[in-house]
């Protein structure tokens, strides 16, 4: 039998193109430099956005993508505003993950303020399970990831663990400023979006905060479900006092 091969190691799902850059982005970065596969699955293509049209945004995905690193990045055609968790996306998501076959998978946070990221956390974590039975055809063999940690930058919750990704945050901001129909001070709809400065801003005193939490100068958070396992007490990271 010849070994299905994995086309990538870590693969994030999220529900709007630039979530990812906001959430783990860095993460991203990181496992590439240590020679690891990454893509990036987008659930929606933000047609609903007030700026520039999901054509334009497409680009400006990939673009982002390429300084990310990531090997491949995927958009499915769920609604903006809209995303649900139905059999059918299920099911979409599902052929995603048994043709890239991820050992990790990151997901939203399943608390917060916008449906589309919660939804997409129980959507995200439902596919990653039915993906592994062999009754839920999609032509396709069945696989399921190893694990499931969830990006809680949006979320006000005490992640399990942090990345450190201060070689990193220069990068990952550029990824988010590709988004150049989102981000850059344009006239149009300025009252809704927040200037480049203060996003800039945002971004470096959010990754400080989390990396302050574990003595690194830039991190991202994660919570995981499952315990830790240790085998060294020597080997812990992060100074208790
Ligand atoms: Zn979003």
């Amino acid at each position: 039998m010849t070994k299905v091969r994995n086309e990538v190691d870590v693969l994030a799902v999220a529900a709007h193109r630039d979530d990812v850059e906001q959430t783990c982005g860095g993460t991203l970065l990181k496992m590439r430099s240590l020679g690891l596969e990454t893509g990036i699955l987008d659930l929606t293509q933000g047609e609903a956005g007030t700026r520039g049209s999901a054509t334009e945004r497409a680009a400006e995905a990939e673009a982002a993508g390429s300084i990310l690193g990531v090997r491949l990045r995927k958009a499915l055609d769920l609604p903006d505003g809209r995303v649900e968790n139905t059999y059918e996306n299920r099911l979409k998501v599902i052929r995603v993950l048994r043709e890239l076959r991820p050992r990790v998978v990151i997901l939203p946070y399943w608390q917060g303020r916008h449906p589309d990221h919660y939804t997409a956390a129980t959507l995200g974590y439902e596919a990653c399970f039915l993906s592994g039975l062999a009754r839920v055809e999609s032509g396709q063999a069945p696989y399921r990831p190893y694990k499931i940690v969830y990006a809680s930058l949006y979320a006000d919750v005490r992640p399990t663990f942090v990345v450190d990704i201060t070689p990193f945050i220069g990068q990952r901001y550029q990824a988010l400023m590709a988004y150049r129909s989102q981000y850059s001070n344009a006239e149009d709809g300025s009252a809704l979006f927040v200037p480049e400065e203060e996003i800039r801003e945002r971004t470096f005193a959010e990754a400080r905060h989390y990396g302050q939490l574990a003595g690194v100068r830039y991190a991202e958070p994660f919570v995981q479900k499952e315990v830790g396992l240790v085998e060294d007490l020597m080997l812990l990271p992060v100074a208790s006092l």
